[in-house]
């Protein structure tokens, strides 16, 4: 049976790369009619943050991620927080040390520091080395007595074996091989507290999980033949592994940093500015994984009817914040009115443009602007940006916008427009335009020298949304305000 997982450590925020893992183990699990789980993985107590778990789960789901087992959906598998898995873990620990497997060691952090410090100086890579070498078992034991006498605690290291090669067959990279030589020595599976590392917990837990599918991202790549040796210590057999490539930024060309602070990577950012889920969705599945053909805009439904892990890609995927916005766009276009309106409100509210709690007549007109700009929005926090100019006084008219108006028409036109939209009884784009047009017939003035200046005296802007909803939403009174002013 297919089981995929996502296992966090609730050290942080969602960050987009680990969105993306947990969306590839989520499509591969829903399109092969499989379990997808979520497990906790909090053993590094020291990393751990408080909210780190709920907020991961909380913005998984925003991203319309739902799982079959996990800390919040009991299952046959339980517990999915690692730190309440102490008492399995304890006694294969013990196992693995029982039959010659696993060792305590109890040198220092400073002993260990020193002997890389000799090694850099032999020119040899960093590694452990085994402290108990070359030593009879009397010999062995006499020092572990010593060491617990001054009060030290073991760390429990793996006995890792020598000049073996570890390789497997990977969904995404091909065939990978490590020699274990080479990875740096007997590792440690336990720490001096007894809490079980990372490479340890998560063999026993995938193992005793039946997870039959480990993807993951490229970091781990030299992970896995230490959870193969460990695999082969206990006899259990290992799970099919895909390492997914780096992201790097389209900008840089660099892996994504996450104390890069110029480039968004938490969803949470995303979510704050106002991006659609199913967009940022979308954008996440086309970083290191592609459909078929041309088309990049597809629904959560789409994506798992053709989900194809053979198609994840091999080489980095690129983030690019411009098209996570062309593809939002190409949501919010699509989107119910409400829905856009909703977030749109929340954004102006935020930004102190609309009040709090505003009153229906607020919300009428908000209706009205976000309509206007609706087609051109990113993301709905743009909207403060791109309509500016009717939430705040305009700035005084300057530059070439100033030309506009000193000419001999213009003071014509003013004057006309004033009167007539004071005189208006309903105030609407309709009746605007109307208006604009019988300026036109009446004095013979047209084109620019007719809309430009009104558009400048209006909303002191040579650009805008369609002139007669602009003044619509500037409101009557303060475009007769305004006009007054520049005639003045
Ligand atoms: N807790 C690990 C991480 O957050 C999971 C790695 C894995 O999937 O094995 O990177």
């Amino acid at each position: 049976a297919i089981r995929v997982r996502y296992a966090p450590s609730p050290t942080g925020h969602l960050h987009i790369g680990n969105a993306r893992t947990a969306i590839f183990n989520y499509l591969f699990a829903r399109h092969n009619k499989g379990k997808f789980i979520i497990r906790i993985e909090d053993t590094d107590t020291k990393r751990n943050v408080e909210d780190g778990e709920r907020s991961q789960l909380e913005n998984l789901k925003w991203l319309g991620l739902d799982w079959d087992e996990g800390p919040d959906k009991p299952g046959d598998f339980g517990p999915y927080r690692q730190s309440e898995r102490q008492d399995i873990y304890t006694p294969l620990i013990q196992q693995l040390m029982d039959e010659g497997k696993a060792y305590e060691s109890y040198r220092t952090e400073e002993e260990l520091e020193a002997d890389r410090e000799a090694q850099k100086a032999r020119g040899e890579m960093p590694h452990y080395e085994y402290e108990y070498a070359g030593m009879t078992d009397e010999e062995r034991q006499a020092a572990i007595e010593a060491a617990k006498a001054k009060g030290l605690k073991p760390v429990i290291r793996f006995r890792v074996p020598k000049n073996h090669d570890f390789a497997w067959d990977d969904i995404v990279k091909g065939n990978v091989s490590f020699n274990s030589d080479s990875i740096g020595g007997d590792f440690v599976i336990a720490k001096r507290d007894g809490m079980p590392t990372y490479n340890f917990a998560v063999v026993v837990d995938d193992h005793l999980m039946k997870i039959s599918h480990v993807f993951r991202g490229d970091d781990h790549v030299a992970n896995t033949p230490k959870q193969l040796m460990i695999y082969e210590a206990f006899g259990w057999q290992a799970p099919q592994f895909g390492h997914m490539s780096l992201i790097i930024s389209a900008d840089t060309g660099k892996k994504l940093s996450k104390r890069d602070e110029t480039v968004l990577q938490f969803i949470e950012q995303y979510r704050d500015l106002g991006y659609l889920p199913e967009a940022m969705f979308n954008f996440i599945v086309l970083l290191g994984w592609s459909p078929v053909g041309e088309d990049e805009i597809f629904s959560v439904k789409d994506f798992i009817k053709m989900y194809d892990e053979k198609r994840l890609s091999k080489s980095p995927a690129k983030f690019d914040s411009k098209k996570l916005e062309w593809i939002n766009n190409q949501y919010v276009k699509a989107s119910d009115e409400d829905v856009v309106m909703d977030l749109a409100l929340q954004q102006l509210i935020k930004a102190g443009n609309l009040p709090a709690d505003p009153d229906t007549k607020t919300i009428e007109w908000a209706r009205k602007l976000i309509n206007v700009y609706k087609q051109q929005m990113s993301y709905m926090a743009q909207i403060n940006e791109m309509a500016e100019v009717f939430f705040h006084e305009p700035e005084m008219v300057s530059g070439d916008a100033l030309a506009e108006i000193q000419n001999e028409t213009a003071p014509v036109v003013l004057k006309e427009f004033r009167d007539r939209i004071a005189d208006l009884p309903i105030f609407d784009k309709v009746q605007i335009l109307a208006t604009i047009k019988q300026i036109q017939k009446d004095t013979g003035i047209k084109g620019r020298k007719l809309w430009m200046p009104i558009r400048i005296a209006v909303t002191h802007e040579m650009h805008g949304p369609e002139l007669p909803e602009s003044i619509e939403l500037v409101g009557k009174e303060t475009a007769v305000k305004h006009v007054q002013q520049t005639l003045d």
